[in-house]
């Protein structure tokens, strides 16, 4: 029961594919929880503020570190000691991968939202379904400031250890105050993405208009092996939206914002990174220099400084192998 032990991962953990019972409790002061599906749990408070938040992790299941933060954002609301003053939904990604300590069983689970779970099979293409419900149920109950932070960590090492990555706003401006509120979170590396993705992070920002973002704190570690300091003034700025005291929005705090460069999709299987296979993310290069090559085509550094992120030559045919980074141009429409 998670009323009585206030471990929303102990008993994820241990119910990964079926929930043996809802459960629905009101705690001090009036806020209704309910627990509707594994992993997927909401906070009512009876008079909310303004905000509707989602945080979710676990979408890849052996990202341990921000699932082990929101852990404790559930256990301190559980307990009391954190007031939910704003409406809260709470998501466990992907559980059954969390239990055998893989990032996925079958998909990549954050290529399956806005719809594309219905041209897969399998138990991740469901939960991609099922979460989706979970968030359109809870932003439309009413016309909220929306917010989702979808919290990873990365497969491998960063030369910028936190960054938030923005999804396509279809020509909407950038928000400042909401790169603000990361960086005052330690995340002072913001990515801008110019094409919809099938994220959970542009679900929620195409379908409901909501501040949302991918924000990945740090490196893969198994359950147990995640210094909670690293993460401290990031969950620090979550406490205080989910209690509705003032965030931090310090014009002041390190900020390096970069926009993609180029998208290199893997077309055949010829696909190689010139590059070694641990590669930090961020990594510079200089023009001209050879970043990959798939069969006849090569792919080069069109500018100096120009970064790597995300490279993976293991992806499946058609998906995107490689991105490239550049310092965000003045072209680009903030507010
Ligand atoms: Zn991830």
């Amino acid at each position: 029961m998670l009323q009585q032990h206030h471990d929303l991962l102990s008993h994820t953990l241990k119910y990964p594919s079926n929930l043996p019972q809802q459960e629905q409790f009101e705690l001090a002061g009036g806020v209704e929880v309910s627990l509707t599906d594994v992993g997927i749990l909401r906070f009512e408070p009876p008079q909310p503020d303004a905000a509707d938040i989602v945080l979710s992790a676990g979408v890849h299941g052996n990202e341990t570190g921000p699932i082990e933060l929101l852990n404790r954002l559930v256990q301190e609301l559980l307990a009391g000691t954190l007031n939910c003053r704003n409406r809260l939904l709470i998501l466990l990604g992907n559980p059954p991968a969390m239990v055998v300590g893989k990032r996925e069983l079958e998909h990549n689970m954050n290529r399956l939202f806005s719809g594309n779970h219905s041209n897969y099979q399998g138990d991740e293409a469901q939960r991609a379904k099922r979460l989706e419900l979970a968030v359109t149920e809870f932003f439309q109950q009413r016309d909220g400031q929306r917010y989702h932070y979808d919290l990873h960590t990365a497969i491998r090492d960063s030369k910028r250890e936190k960054f938030a990555i923005y999804p396509f706003r279809h020509g909407k401006p950038w928000k400042r105050q909401q790169l603000a509120f990361l960086a005052n979170g330690g995340i002072d590396t913001a990515l801008l993405i110019h094409s919809p993705q099938t994220t959970f992070s542009y679900f929620s920002s195409n379908q409901f208009g909501a501040d949302a973002f991918t924000v990945e704190l740090g490196k893969v570690r198994p359950f147990g092996h995640n210094d909670s300091q690293s993460v401290a003034q990031i969950e620090s700025q979550l406490r205080r939206l989910i209690s509705a005291e003032p965030v931090l929005i310090d014009a002041a705090a390190p900020l390096t914002v970069f926009d993609v460069a180029q998208e290199i999709n893997k077309q055949s299987d010829a696909f190689t990174l010139n590059f070694a296979d641990d590669a930090a993310n961020f990594t510079e290069y200089q023009r001209g220099d050879l970043l990959a090559q798939d069969g006849e085509v090569e792919y080069r550094a069109k500018a100096d400084g120009e970064a790597i992120v995300f490279p993976n030559a293991k992806v499946a045919l058609g998906q995107r192998a490689l991105l490239t980074v550049l310092p965000v141009g003045a072209e680009q429409p903030f507010e």
